[in-house]
């Protein structure tokens, strides 16, 4: 077809100009203060560009033409994906004395050196914030999370599972193993939890058999895993979430040794396991890269979830760091999700991508046992970072405040809020990243690009 006249493709551009005029017009006031640079570089470089367009256009032969009008279509659809909102957040463990409250709980026997019997930090809890009615229902445990979710909508739910779901007593010596009664898993669903990551160090509590009864829990209960598998390659496999209408969440699932897996936790070709990185290095790195980019599709937004570090303590170690940037460079990835930490640590945005280096518990039954009151482990957050898919770009990101007290997750209060705006201020100075407090109790994530 060479019957294009140039003019057409002129007008089409006019919608072009008009929704530029538009995007600064109805740019708001705050954006102007707050983030100068980073909002009007892209509107300058968006007038350049459609400059050029024009320009090209108004010189351009008809064959040229019509590929620009195709190629233009191609990427107004992408253009046109609605933003993605995730809900993450950092280790749910509902073994043990959560799994004791809800209606169907294992055999209490565990193997702990002090501690004999799982319903002792039901005890414990009690003991500190008053007594508790048990059984408790499904929803119990997730208290004002719940209400948290319906009015945050995010389109993905993903989780730390810090347990195995399992009645196996094969027990792995290792002090302490969480376990949560098959019979339980409604509590996972009365979350609506869509992803739970599982490369972490209490997956195979129970064994191998308690890993594959894990596994196929989550499989008949509908609900999606990552970071474990019968095999390396189901270890490895990303959990895929589709989105309609909006596009797709690939989550890869990978735990570290520094977070307390054993290497013999490893999944193999022929063995049951996790998938365990080797090391944080540029090698792994490409390894990754290669997974990435066999299901990455444009559109996707992927998550990196990383159970990695040690329980206690803020300093991030300088090879997470790389890694979590090579990740971003090298590997496609668009978020990295860490956990491990019983609090949380600080959040960097490196290239328009958010590092969440430590979660922190959400929902555990630590509630009673002390020792680290100064980390403020009963505090944590409901991350809900939202992303452009076309760009895989952090749009805006917004973290509820929670305390768990009696062995639920509630509203933190305004002096609690408060306190861990000012562990993630202190901790996101190196960043560049910081949160303001609103009205409502949220915070809300300022950051400039590292
Ligand atoms: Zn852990």
């Amino acid at each position: 077809m060479s019957d294009v006249e140039p003019s057409l493709h002129i007008a089409s551009n006019t919608e072009a100009w008009w929704r530029f005029f538009i995007s600064i017009k109805s740019m708001p006031e705050s954006h102007h203060k707050t983030n100068q640079t980073q909002d009007l570089w892209p509107n300058r470089r968006n007038f350049l560009h459609l400059l050029g367009l024009t320009v090209l256009e108004i010189l351009s032969p008809p064959w040229l033409l019509q590929a620009q009008q195709r190629k233009r279509k191609i990427n107004n659809t992408i253009m046109n994906k609605q933003p993605i909102t995730l809900f993450l957040c950092g280790d749910v463990m509902t073994g043990r004395g959560i799994d004791q409250i809800l209606p169907y709980p294992v055999d209490p026997e565990i193997y702990e050196s002090y501690v004999k019997d799982a319903r002792d930090y039901i005890k414990l809890a009690e003991q500190l914030n008053g007594a508790i009615a048990k059984p408790v229902d499904f929803t119990y445990i997730w208290g004002d999370a719940l209400a948290e979710l319906e009015q945050r909508a995010p389109d993905v739910r993903i989780i730390n599972l810090e347990t195995a779901v399992t009645t196996s007593n094969n027990y792995w010596p290792k002090g302490i193993n969480y376990r949560m009664h098959p019979k339980n898993i409604p509590c996972l669903k009365a979350a609506a939890i869509d992803c739970c990551v599982l490369a972490n160090n209490h997956v195979l509590d129970w064994g191998q058999a308690g890993l594959e009864e894990t596994l196929a829990t989550l499989t008949k209960a509908g609900i999606k895993y990552a970071g474990a598998g019968r095999t390396l390659d189901e270890a490895q496999a990303p959990a895929i979430l589709t989105l309609p209408g909006k596009g797709r969440v690939v989550v890869f699932s990978f735990g570290a040794e520094s977070s307390g897996i054993g290497h013999n936790w490893r999944a193999k070709d022929d063995q049951p396991g996790v998938n365990l990185l080797p090391d944080l290095s540029h090698s792994t790195v490409h390894a990754i890269a290669d997974q990435v980019q066999h299901v990455k599709k444009t559109g996707d937004i992927v998550v990196a979830s990383i159970h990695w570090g040690g329980n206690w303590g803020y300093k991030i170690d300088h090879n997470q760091r790389r890694f979590a940037h090579a990740l971003v460079d090298a590997a496609a990835i668009d978020i990295v999700h860490g956990h491990s930490s019983h609090h949380v640590k600080g959040i960097e945005v490196y290239k328009d991508h958010p590092i969440i280096y430590g979660c922190g518990d959400f929902l555990t039954d630590y509630e009673g046992i002390s020792g680290y009151e100064q980390y403020r482990d009963d505090l944590g957050l409901m991350y809900f970072p939202t992303l452009d898919p076309t760009s895989g770009q952090l749009l805006h990101f917004e973290m509820t405040p929670t305390r768990l007290k009696h062995l639920r997750v509630n509203y933190a209060s305004r002096n609690e809020a408060q306190w861990l705006m000012d562990v993630l201020n202190r901790e996101g100075k190196p960043f560049n990243t910081r949160v303001a407090l609103s009205e409502d109790n949220r915070l809300v994530l300022h950051f400039s690009n590292n």
